[in-house]
């Protein structure tokens, strides 16, 4: 038995999906141009498709699992099951108006025109904050409905803002903020649950590890205490006597976010030539 995984053929999120895998472990020929691929050493095929056929595949069973944007997700509101949440493709989906418009709240919105390729979650956002505007899809090229006189304003994916800038807009309101998810079937029988299981463990042990360092680094023995306590380890930091008498050496986890607080404070608390080395895997 196999587990069929959708990702997306040929866009943002391929590449990483791909890497994700591989992070993973698991290797699969992805020969050009193949709409499928098998792992050569895990119980998983590749189903290459486009984003915006995946939530609708998945929810039928044609594939197990799929990885698309929370955008597509929520746009297309199939019945799946949000897995997980992955890390890459993050971008935000965000209202946006002609520069020259002297904008003051969500308010300003009402009466007008809007363009947009993401029509549910457009209407969802304007019913919930009791706005009255029109709704204009559009399939592409939501950018330029503005300056040819299609819309007043636009609904769409900004990750720079650049895009916007070049075509007059400026983004004005965030609506939603996405990332790259990994949506499940409802119904998975108990032989794909325990594969999906053994997936999501490897995923858990690749993504903690992306948000910490190891990190090494010597002191001077009566100082151990103090920076003990300024490393919130794994468990308990490893110290190891140095060759020069008095000094060790101290070994732990940290996670990124406070990582340059970290290093500041064992700089200040007299820590020497610190070392930080990123982690491959990590499983707790
Ligand atoms: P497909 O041919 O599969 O339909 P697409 O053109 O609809 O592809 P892409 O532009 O490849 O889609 O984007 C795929 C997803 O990548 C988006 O739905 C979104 O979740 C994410 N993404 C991240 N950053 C951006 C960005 N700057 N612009 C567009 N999408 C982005
Ligand atoms: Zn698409």
């Amino acid at each position: 038995m196999k587990l069929k995984i959708a990702i997306q053929k040929s866009g943002r999120l391929s590449e990483d999906s791909i890497i994700l895998f591989k992070e993973c472990g698991i290797s699969f020929n992805n020969g050009g141009g193949k709409l499928k691929a098998e792992a050569t050493n895990f119980p998983i095929e590749i189903l290459y498709l486009r984003d915006d056929d995946i939530p609708q595949y998945v929810a039928d069973g044609v594939a197990d699992l799929g990885i698309v944007g929370e955008n597509v997700f929520l746009e297309k509101n199939k019945d799946v099951t949000l897995t997980k949440r992955l890390g890459f493709g993050k971008c935000r989906m965000s209202l946006a108006l002609p520069k020259a418009i002297n904008y003051r709240n969500i308010g300003d919105f009402n009466g007008l025109n809007i363009a947009t390729s993401y029509p549910v979650i457009l209407k969802d956002f304007l019913i919930k904050n009791n706005i009255n505007a029109e709704v204009h899809e559009i399939s592409g090229s939501v950018e330029i409905a503005p300056s040819i006189g299609l819309s007043d304003a636009i609904f769409d994916i900004v990750s720079s803002g650049s895009t916007l800038l070049t075509n007059g807009l400026k983004e004005v309101h965030a609506v939603i903020n996405s990332e790259a998810i990994l949506i499940e079937n409802k119904k998975l029988c108990q032989e794909k649950q325990a594969i999906l299981n053994s997936l999501l463990f490897r995923i858990n042990a690749v993504k903690k590890a992306k948000n910490n360092k190891y990190i090494l680094l010597n002191a001077p023995n009566y100082k151990i205490d103090k920076i003990i306590s300024i490393i919130p380890g794994m468990k308990s930091p490893t110290i190891l006597p140095l060759a020069t008498e008095g000094w060790s050496s101290i070994h732990s986890v940290v996670n990124e976010n406070d990582f340059w607080e970290i290093i500041e404070n064992l700089k200040a608390n007299g820590a020497q030539g610190i070392l930080v080395i990123p982690i491959e895997k990590m499983i707790l």
